[in-house]
């Protein structure tokens, strides 16, 4: 019994230091968000206590009959949200969700083509020591060295000589829109399954900001942490009847044990919030972000010191930096915004000449930001100051910068209302 500040200061000590990091701080780490704290309400609650192995009405636990509703409305909401005919909000996260999704669709040794993670993709999308390249004969495809998009022409290539089992679309750090129909007819080609991940663009599909892989793939997955905005987790959604059950089944019992109900109840609240309006505003002002991001990050002062975009722009929430010709590497610049408070990460951009823990590139991302009210002022201020960041001289001072930072966070408190717990 107790408090947590009571009974274990050491932890709630370090709570309170990452409140005040994510306060004092800019977050711009592309598959970051900062969730409401009516999501995190739902999450820290006594649901927590209650195993519930099974589906809502057909539990293997008693005393489920509150966690049926909580669940259920789940269910409804983002089964609403996406134009979805089934969902699973069960995976405790999108790498199990994927895990299911595939589990569900094919045998192990099956062959799945999927984004190459060097250039763009995900761990489970068949990288090579995840479950994905261990269990699946993965055929990556890639992205086109001279503008560095999705070659549609090689997936089809690539489908016809391999014929997979099933074909991976989405992307962990890919700045542009797939093309989700040609994907399924490159399936139908094959007669391989469209599993479309779209876990980091959901938030902008749930506001009708970007196309919806529903109507096209056979199984969509997403997490539910990213532009979606809720708590930590998966879902996987379907519009076919069979799938949808081999899909249950493969996540129960297939992969996990007890579902984490109480991250079920703020994943309902998620999908209540992401049918609002004024979700929809957050996610346009996201967009609009990453728009004014890359639009200062390909002009003539970046330029000059080897910097630029890949795809040269953006069409989601997130910008690719390219640091090849750059003298800063990934690592460096990575370090550079995190003495002015930016949180951004490291990442290796397309055909990336430096080693994967240094790299060429940063991913930037706006979901964070927008979320605690930054709006075009706001976000052309944030572009500058990081373009002021990258060009400065290795030695050069940047405290400057770091005021301005300080003065961007203190004019979008975040969860103004949330006490310290010590
Ligand atoms: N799918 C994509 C496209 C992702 O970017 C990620 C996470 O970064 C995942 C799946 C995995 O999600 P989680 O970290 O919840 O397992």
């Amino acid at each position: 019994n107790g408090t947590l500040a009571q009974l274990d200061p050491e932890i709630a000590a370090k709570l309170d230091d990452e409140l005040s990091r994510q306060r004092h701080g800019l977050e711009m780490i592309a598959s970051e968000n900062h969730t409401s704290v009516a999501v995190m309400q739902a999450q820290g609650s006594v649901l927590t206590n209650k195993y519930a192995e099974g589906y809502p009405g057909r539990r293997y636990y008693g005393g489920c009959e509150h966690v049926d509703v909580v669940e259920q409305l789940a269910i409804d909401r983002v089964k609403a949200l996406f134009g979805a005919a089934y969902a699973n909000v069960q995976p405790h996260s999108g790498a199990q969700a994927n895990a299911s999704a595939m589990h569900a669709l094919i045998k192990p040794g099956d062959t799945i083509m999927g984004l190459n993670l060097a250039h763009g993709g995900h761990l489970t999308h068949g990288m090579r020591i995840n479950f994905s390249g261990k269990l699946y004969n993965v055929i990556p495809y890639q992205v086109r060295e001279d503008d560095h998009r999705i070659d549609m022409a090689e997936v089809e290539r690539l489908a016809l000589e391999h014929k997979p089992a099933l074909i991976v679309a989405g992307w962990s750090a890919y700045a542009r829109q797939l093309d989700f129909a040609e994907f399924r007819r490159i399936a139908d080609l094959v007669g391989a399954y469209l599993m479309v991940d779209m876990a980091h663009f959901a938030g902008l599909v749930a506001a009708g900001l970007h196309p919806s892989p529903v109507p096209h793939a056979h199984v969509t997955t997403s997490t539910t942490h990213k532009t979606l905005a809720g708590p930590r987790g998966g879902i996987i959604l379907s519009n076919d009847a069979d799938i949808a059950k081999k899909l249950n089944s493969a996540v129960f019992p297939g992969q996990q044990g007890g579902p984490l109900e109480h991250v079920i109840a703020g994943k309902a609240v998620a999908f209540k919030i992401a049918a609002s309006e004024e979700f929809k505003e957050r996610q346009q002002r996201v967009l609009e972000g990453a728009r004014i991001l890359a639009e200062r990050l390909v002009q003539d002062d970046v330029k000059a010191k080897g910097i630029s975009v890949v795809t040269g722009g953006t069409d989601v929430h997130l910008v690719l930096v390219d640091l090849r010709d750059s003298e800063l590497d990934g690592q460096q610049a990575e370090d550079r915004l995190a003495q002015i408070d930016v949180t951004v990460n490291r990442n290796a951009v397309p055909f990336d000449p430096r080693p994967p823990m240094v790299t060429s590139g940063l991913r930037i991302g706006t979901p964070a930001l927008a979320s605690r009210g930054f709006e075009t002022a706001a976000f052309t201020e944030i572009a500058d100051i990081i373009a002021e960041a990258l060009i400065a001289e290795a030695d050069a001072d940047l405290s400057s910068l770091a005021q301005r930072v300080q003065a961007l966070a203190e004019a979008h408190p975040l969860y103004p209302d949330v006490a310290p717990l010590s």
